[in-house]
C-alpha cells in the first residue's frame, strides 16, 4: 500500500468525527501516559537520564561521519554486509537484489517505521516476493490494507470489535470476542511463515558503532524470530539510529522502554553482532545492514533543526499531544505521527509536501517534557513554521493564513485608534447576535469562521465592555 500527501486539515475533520476513533485513542494514550509518569517517577534521577541521554544523541549525531564508518567497519569485521542507500529507492533496490541472489520466495518482517517509510512491502509485493508482518499490531495492518497509525502500537485506531470481524473476514474464521482468542489465531497463523521464510526484515532500536551490533526492542518475540530463523537477516536502519558505545545501550534502554509503554525493560532485547558464528546455534547465515539516509541528511545540514534526529521513537510525544490525542495518526499523512511527525515529516519529505503538519501543534510544549532525548519541539516547530511562510507554502496551503493576517491588521489598527476601537466593540456585540447561543457562546459561525467553530467554542462577545463594566464600579464605590 503506498502513502498519499499529506492533507492534514482534510483528514483530521474526518478524524475528529469517527467516534469508535476517538475512543480507542483516549483509552490506549491515557494508559500509557499514566504508566510512563508512574515508571519514570520510579527512577531517582530520571530529569538526569534524559540530559545524558540528550547528550549523547548530540555529540553522536554531530559527529554522525566518523560513527557510521566505524559501524561499517565492526559490522564488517563481524561477517556482515553494509550497504548505502540514499534514498527509498535505493534501499528497496538494495533489499530486493539481495532477496534475488538468495532466491527468497518469502519473508517476515518484524516492526519498522524505516521500512514503511521506504514502502518496502509494496517493492516484494511487485517483485513477487511474498512478504508477512509478524508484529501483532502490523499483521492487522497488513490484513487491513493500512498504514500504522502510532509508532508502537500500529493499529492503536482499531477497536477489539474491528479486529475480530478483520480476521473473519480476511482469514475465513469464526468470529472471535476475546483478545487472547485473536491473539492465538495470529500466533497459530504467523509460526508458519516463519518456519517457511528464507529472509527476515527487521530495523533496529540503536546501531552501536563500537561493536557494530544492532540493538532490537520488542515485547512479542516475533523480531527474534525474525531475525534468527531464516538464512538471511536483512536490518534497514536510519543513519541517525546510532550510539557510540555498548555502554550506552543501559541508559538507551531504560529511557526507551519506560517513555514508551511505563515498562522496566522491553520483554525481549536481541543483540546483534554480524551473522551466525560457528559456535552459534541459531541465526542468520548472512547478515545485511543496509543504512538509510532519504532526507536525514538535509536534517543534519541545518543546524537549528538537527535535533530532529535525536528521536529513538518511543511514542511518547504522541501520547501526550493533544492534537495527536484527538486527530489520531493517519491525519499525518505519512509514516510518523504526532509531534514527531509534525517535525520530522517536512523535512524528511519536503516542506512543500507537508506544509500544514508544522502547524499542527499549539506549541504546549508538553512534548518536549516527555521527550526522553528532549527534543526542543515548540524551538523546531517555529522553525519550520517560518520556513513555510518563507517558501510562500502558507499562503497557498495552510489555510486561512492569508485571512488570519488580514484580522490581525484590522485588529491593530482598531486597538491604535481608541474612538475607532471603541465602536468596533459595540458593533461587534450586535453583528454576532444571529450566531449567538443560549449557552453564552457563539456556536456555527458562517464560512470561514466555521471551521473553529464546528469543533471548538467561541466566547461571545459581552453587551458591556470592560471600560463600561469599570465606570459603573467606579461610580458605585464613589
Ligand atoms: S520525539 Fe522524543 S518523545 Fe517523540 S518519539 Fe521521539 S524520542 Fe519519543
Amino acid at each position: 500500500m503506498e502513502f498519499e500527501e499529506v492533507r492534514f486539515e482534510e483528514d483530521s475533520e474526518k478524524a475528529l468525527r469517527n467516534k469508535s476513533l476517538q475512543k480507542a485513542l483516549v483509552n490506549v494514550t491515557n494508559r500509557f501516559r499514566s504508566a510512563r509518569n508512574k515508571a519514570s517517577e520510579e527512577v531517582p534521577d530520571w530529569e538526569g537520564l534524559r540530559t545524558a541521554a540528550r547528550e549523547i544523541k548530540k555529540e553522536t549525531i554531530e559527529n554522525l561521519d566518523k560513527y557510521l564508518l566505524m559501524l561499517e567497519e565492526k559490522v564488517k569485521k563481524a561477517g556482515g554486509k553494509v550497504h548505502w542507500a540514499k534514498d527509498a529507492e535505493e534501499a528497496s533496490q538494495i533489499i530486493i537484489n539481495i532477496a534475488r541472489e538468495g532466491r527468497v520466495k518469502s519473508v517476515v518482517k518484524s516492526k519498522s517505521m524505516a521500512t514503511e517509510e521506504i514502502e518496502l512491502n509494496s517493492s516484494f509485493e511487485h517483485a513477487g516476493i511474498k512478504v508477512v508482518e509478524t508484529d501483532l499490531g502490523e499483521y492487522i495492518i497488513q490484513l487491513a490494507g493500512e498504514h500504522p497509525s502510532h509508532i508502537i502500537v500500529p493499529a492503536i485506531h482499531k477497536t477489539k470489535e474491528d479486529i475480530s470481524i478483520l480476521f473473519s473476514e480476511k482469514l475465513g474464521i469464526p468470529r472471535y470476542d476475546k483478545p487472547e482468542e485473536l491473539t492465538k489465531v495470529a500466533r497459530e497463523k504467523l509460526r508458519g511463515e516463519f518456519l517457511n521464510a528464507d529472509m527476515g526484515v527487521s530495523g533496529a532500536n540503536f546501531a552501536v558503532a563500537e561493536t557494530g551490533t544492532i540493538a532490537v526492542v520488542e515485547n512479542e518475540g516475533n523480531a527474534r524470530l525474525t531475525t534468527t530463523v531464516p538464512k538471511i537477516h536483512v536490518a534497514l536502519v536510519g543513519i541517525e539510529k546510532l550510539i557510540p558505545r555498548y555502554e550506552d545501550l543501559s541508559l538507551f534502554l531504560t529511557v526507551l522502554a519506560r517513555s514508551a509503554t511505563g515498562q522496566k525493560s522491553s520483554t525481549y532485547v536481541s543483540f546483534i553482532t554480524g551473522p551466525k558464528r560457528s559456535t552459534d546455534i541459531d541465526g542468520p547465515e548472512e547478515f545485511h545492514l543496509v543504512l538509510l539516509d532519504n532526507g536525514r541528511s538535509k536534517i543534519l545540514a541545518s543546524e537549528e533543526t538537527r535535533e530532529s534526529l535525536y528521536c529513538i521513537r518511543c511514542g511518547a510525544c504522541l501520547n501526550i499531544c493533544p492534537v495527536y490525542r484527538q486527530v489520531g495518526g493517519h491525519s499525518y499523512g505519512w509514516v510518523y505521527s504526532g509531534p514527531i511527525g509534525a517535525i520530522i515529516t517536512p523535512q524528511l519529505m519536503g516542506i512543500d509536501k507537508a506544509p500544514e503538519l508544522p502547524f499542527a501543534s499549539s506549541l504546549c510544549g508538553a512534548c518536549k517534557d516527555v521527550c526522553p532525548v528532549k527534543i526542543d519541539f515548540p524551538k523546531v516547530l517555529l522553525e519550520l513554521r517560518k520556513k513555510v511562510v518563507e517558501s510562500k507554502m502558507g499562503d497557498v496551503r495552510v489555510g486561512g493564513a492569508k485571512l488570519e493576517k488580514l484580522g490581525i491588521r484590522l485588529w491593530r489598527f482598531s486597538v491604535e485608534h481608541e474612538s475607532i476601537y471603541k465602536i468596533t466593540n459595540k458593533l461587534s456585540y450586535y453583528f454576532q447576535l444571529p450566531w449567538r447561543g443560549s449557552n453564552g457562546k457563539l456556536n456555527s459561525l458562517p464560512y470561514p469562521f466555521s471551521r473553529w467553530t464546528d469543533q471548538r467554542d467561541f466566547p461571545a462577545v459581552a453587551k458591556k465592555t470592560f471600560r463600561e463594566k469599570w465606570k459603573e464600579i467606579k461610580s458605585e464605590t464613589g
